[in-house]
């Protein structure tokens, strides 16, 4: 049974000697490939002692020759990865920087976060228009006292994302004649700036017409949009 040791880069088996491990701290120099390693990192026990070869003179400066052989060394995770992992977190967070109205959307338990995240970096997190998945589910028109008029509906987010709550022109027609075009914001309608997915809200709206003008009105056309 003799103690060797294996070169970690060209696998040669050398004999340990005490001086190997004495001297230098234990770092010895590879004498075929030159290569510097500490001998009791490497240490096997074998049988049949005949990979003989010799060590160069083992290190004289210990401490200078140990940096130089320090990068061989692996080191548990490496900058080069880090910088991997660091540019891939970068683009990971400016991607939901850049799709954060639509994940907010998709996704409204992510909104808080969104808003955090745009915090310190003067973003807004809005809600998105869709005109295509808003619609009037209900809408009527009611004459009341003193030529006040009262439009009121509902109406539905049909799609599978949170929307902004739209707009609506109301136009008042009289045989078949816009007599009175209105546009009444969301907040007027009483709608909540976020529509929630596939979900009604009722609106209603009173306002006054002119005497003269309000007989004559026999008809309404109600049109979502978004400003
Ligand atoms: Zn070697």
């Amino acid at each position: 049974m003799a103690i060797v040791t294996l070169c970690p880069q060209c696998q040669t088996g050398f004999t340990v000697l005490p001086e190997h491990l004495s001297v230098a701290d234990g770092w010895v120099r590879c004498g075929r490939c030159a290569h510097m390693f500490a001998v009791d990192q490497h240490l096997y026990e074998m049988d049949d002692p005949r990979p003989v070869q010799e060590f160069t003179q083992p290190l004289s400066r210990p401490s200078q020759n140990r940096q130089s052989a320090t990068p061989v060394r692996k080191t548990p995770f490496p900058l080069w990865l880090w910088m991997q992992w660091l540019l891939a977190a970068v683009f990971l967070l400016q991607l939901i920087l850049f799709q954060r109205h639509w994940l907010a959307a998709r996704v409204p338990e992510l909104r808080p976060g969104l808003l955090w995240l745009c915090q310190p970096l003067a973003c807004d997190v809005l809600p998105l228009k869709d005109p295509e998945q808003v619609s009037i589910e209900s809408s009527s028109f009611k004459r009341l006292a003193d030529n006040r008029l009262v439009f009121e509906g509902a109406v539905r987010n049909l799609g599978d994302a949170e929307l902004a709550a739209p707009a609506l022109e109301l136009s008042l027609t009289s045989h078949g004649e816009v007599r009175v075009r209105k546009v009444i914001t969301a907040a007027q309608l009483g709608l909540t700036d976020i529509l929630p997915v596939r979900r009604k809200q009722n609106f209603s709206f009173t306002f006054s017409l002119e005497p003269a003008v309000s007989v004559d009105i026999d008809g309404f056309k109600a049109l979502l949009f978004y400003p």
